[in-house]
């Protein structure tokens, strides 16, 4: 059986959406499946478009993914090079191939007498479809005396080529996910196929380097759906095989009205790239989110799929194994941030104490703490299970690193006895006698003379709480006595006797 080779297409245009990123990850997932080569292939014919520092934003998604092209800008391989400005010089023979065969032609029009016609054409509430319908009337190899458009050509005239679109024929398209298609001609336009600057159209270099370097799959975003007539036709023109084709369903937006847009990110606070955009109009990332990348490509992975089964947590391995292009939607996929941040959450609860307190250790640094990671890992272990990403650590341990400096007045009002004071000072002296400041000696000594005095208690332990926290949250008290050392829980227990005090109620 012929190896199975797929390709992600992108062109360096600005940070790769997460759409994009799915497109990367369905075929890679797809082509590991079936034993297959995965490429990663830089369209970058458009120069108008292009977007210094976004190929490398390509390639550093993907590998933080761990999505590795066997193939590709960096990785190299025996149909490069990967990078289509590099191919340049190989896409005119083939646009003239199809000139000859009587499929192309060459276009003289110049771009402001085409914005002319389309103009009027719109102030009659029409479209202008540079196709059979008007072709004979326009500057073209067609419609122009032999001699005068050779003559233009020999004299320099920009041109561009153009694809003769037959007439009223219905092109019957076959789309694994989309099933069968037909698209009459005449609603389609003599695409350029290649421009006048010296470079191919993306249709161009797009069929050709898919054909040149074998691909036998093509799966990408739905919104390439409207090429796929023309792309069909190039492929007969050409009298290659067709590979198959896969479109995907649109990422939605989390209310489902409309596409998942770059703008959206910012709107509704999640982010839309893999990672953080430097350049210009900076934009959020998932990684400098806190998000782990498996976290990520599991979330990525259910947009647009499904495994067949109740199972919502793959690893990449996993998921090379189940995947299908037969269980990928029609209907579009709407994000759902909170499902990203379920996903991370249950990541992050797989990571070591250590892995975290590493990670959390970094956070501190930043903040001028210095802890070792043998107290952070005790710190992690009691708070992991209420957090989604490491940096939400801080939050539910912050009065661990810094000593309440005011107290919450509804919890005095409600939790500050008369006889607290009394209550504090006698426990003040029942931990200063202990030497083992474990959570378990600490509890088991504080819980000792609260039976021998016949406390409730609940107050003690509410009241405690307080002083030490400046609140009623945090982990397990002992926990936090523990963690904080005798010399702090003494010193913060009278700091608490001295600004609250007698308070009243
Ligand atoms: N260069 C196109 C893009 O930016 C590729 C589309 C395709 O995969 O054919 O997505």
């Amino acid at each position: 059986m012929q190896q199975v080779r797929v390709r992600f297409a992108p062109s360096p245009t600005g940070p790769l959406h997460i759409g994009g990123v799915r497109t990367a990850l369905y075929n890679y997932l797809f082509a590991k499946k079936q034993k297959g080569i995965f490429i990663l292939r830089i369209e970058d014919t458009d120069r108008s478009r292009f977007v210094n520092g976004a190929e490398e934003y390509i390639t550093e998604s993907l590998k933080w993914c761990g999505i590795k092209p066997d193939e590709g800008v960096l990785e190299g391989g025996p149909y490069g090079p990967y990078r289509q400005s590099e191919r340049k010089d190989l896409y005119r023979q083939y646009a003239e191939k199809l000139v000859e065969k009587g499929d192309a032609y060459y276009a003289f029009d110049a771009p402001e007498e085409l914005e002319l016609l389309r103009y009027s054409a719109e102030k009659k509430g029409q479209t202008f479809t540079y196709n059979s319908s008007v072709r004979d009337k326009l500057k073209n190899s067609l419609s122009l005396p032999e001699p005068e458009w050779k003559r233009f050509i020999r004299e320099d005239k920009p041109y561009v080529i153009r694809y003769k679109m037959p007439v009223n024929e219905d092109v019957n398209l076959d789309d694994l996910i989309r099933g069968h298609i037909v698209v009459n001609t005449d609603t389609l336009d003599d695409k350029v196929l290649f421009k006048s600057d010296g470079m191919p159209t993306y249709h161009l270099a797009n069929v050709v380097d898919d054909y040149l370097m074998k691909i036998t799959h093509i799966i990408r975003g739905e919104e390439w759906l409207p090429s796929l007539p023309l792309h069909f036709l190039l492929y007969r023109s050409f009298a290659w095989e067709k590979p198959l084709f896969a479109h995907l369903p649109l990422l939605l937006k989390p209310d489902g009205k409309g596409k998942l847009s770059k703008r959206d990110g910012d709107k509704m606070g999640f982010p839309v790239f893999p990672l953080y955009w430097p350049y210009g109009e900076t934009a959020r990332g998932y990684r400098e989110e806190g998000y782990y990348p498996e976290a990520f490509v599991n979330m990525l992975s259910l947009l647009g799929w499904n495994p067949g089964t109740e199972k919502e947590i793959f690893s990449m391995d996993e998921l090379i194994n189940v995947f299908s292009l037969d269980r990928v939607h029609k209907a579009g996929s709407r994000f759902d941030p909170e499902k990203a941040r379920w996903f991370n959450h249950h990541y992050l609860q797989q990571k070591s104490n250590k892995q975290l307190a590493i990670e959390f250790r970094e956070i501190l640094r930043a903040k001028g703490f210095h802890h070792d990671i043998i107290q952070l890992e005790t710190l992690v272990d009691l708070v992991k299970e209420r957090v989604s990403f490491v940096k939400d650590i801080w939050d539910e341990t912050d009065f661990f690193f810094i000593a309440p400096k005011a107290y919450d007045s509804e919890v005095i009002t409600k939790r500050w006895k008369p006889e607290t004071p009394e209550h504090l000072k006698g426990l003040k002296e029942v931990l200063d006698e202990l030497s083992d400041f474990t959570p378990a000696a600490t509890e088991q000594a504080v819980k000792m003379w609260i039976t021998q005095n016949g406390y409730h208690t609940g107050t003690i332990m509410n009241a405690l709480r307080l002083v030490l926290v400046g609140a009623s949250r945090g982990p397990h008290i002992f926990n936090i006595i523990s963690w904080l050392g005798k010399e702090e829980t003494l010193n913060r227990i009278d700091r608490g006797l001295t600004v609250i005090g007698n308070h009243s109620r």
